[in-house]
């Protein structure tokens, strides 16, 4: 039986057009950053809101998706790079000393690793004969994240090609497994999620995890008192507000805050 077409697309850092940054666009991805979808889920969200196309495509969901990991991560932290100044600050806590910390932190300068020859399939010599396997995309993380059983075995099955994939998993050996998972992570190109630094108060080695999904993007407050303030000021109703790009509704919201400050004195 022939093996299954893959899912992952053969695009690793894929080009990317954002879209005009509205407050619609910002309310959209307010939504989208909501902590009670599953991490893979938000990632999907966040990046449909924040683009218009991705690599020559019309960015959808079903895109997205099909996206290996390392695509998805590239994707996000250039999505965070609108928000997020481009060499800005970023806070931990030291293992060592218990104190707080501060990154020097250039989303545009995270290291990445580059794709091999043949992604996103690698071949890997199995028991049961060679066997080709695709590397993850969204759709295996947004599975591995639902399955709180999932494991190396669980990986196999959703990323192997061949028609009896699921069946094959059950008989790897733990030797398979580990050959398998070793060739995807391998295969991956990735982007750096842990940033590693010292500690300026004692000196320990510090590694901290980089989620832009953490802090790279705006709490909806701000744009909530920018509605309220405009609206007040202006009568103008809500989606006239929300269509206005961002930069322009910040100017009327700052001249209205400062106006209103002049009047108070
Ligand atoms: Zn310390």
């Amino acid at each position: 039986m022939p093996d299954r077409a893959p899912d992952t697309l053969a695009v690793a850092f894929p080009s990317a057009l954002p879209r005009v940054l509205t407050g619609r666009v910002e309310l959209e991805l307010a939504d989208a950053l909501t902590p009670r979808l599953p991490r893979p889920q938000r990632v999907t969200a966040v990046l449909t809101a924040l683009f218009d196309r991705v690599g020559g495509e019309a960015a959808t969901p079903s895109l997205l998706w099909r996206l290996a990991t390392g695509a998805r991560a590239h994707l996000l932290l250039r999505a965070a790079r609108a928000f997020f100044p481009a060499r800005g600050w970023f806070s931990g806590r030291c293992d060592g000393c218990g104190g707080e910390y501060d990154l020097h932190l250039d989303l545009g300068q995270v290291p990445r690793s580059e794709p091999l020859e043949g992604y996103p399939l690698v071949t890997v010599q199995t028991s049961l004969g060679p066997r080709r396997f695709e590397v993850p995309n969204g759709l295996t993380e947004d599975h591995l994240s639902r399955d709180s059983t999932a494991d190396r075995r669980t990986l196999a099955g959703l990323t192997g090609l061949s028609d009896r994939a699921q069946a094959e998993a059950a008989r790897f050996t733990p030797g398979d497994l580990a050959a398998i998972e070793a060739a995807l992570d391998e295969a991956t190109p990735d982007v750096a999620e842990e940033i590693q630094s010292t500690c300026p108060d004692c000196g320990a080695g510090v590694s901290a995890r980089l989620d832009p999904l953490d802090f790279a993007f705006p709490a909806p407050d701000r744009l909530d008192r920018e509605i309220f303030l405009i609206a007040r000021c202006y009568g103008w109703d809500e989606p006239t507000i929300l269509a206005l790009p961002s930069a322009r509704r910040r100017r009327h919201a700052a001249m209205i805050a400062a106006d209103g400050r002049r009047g108070a004195r």
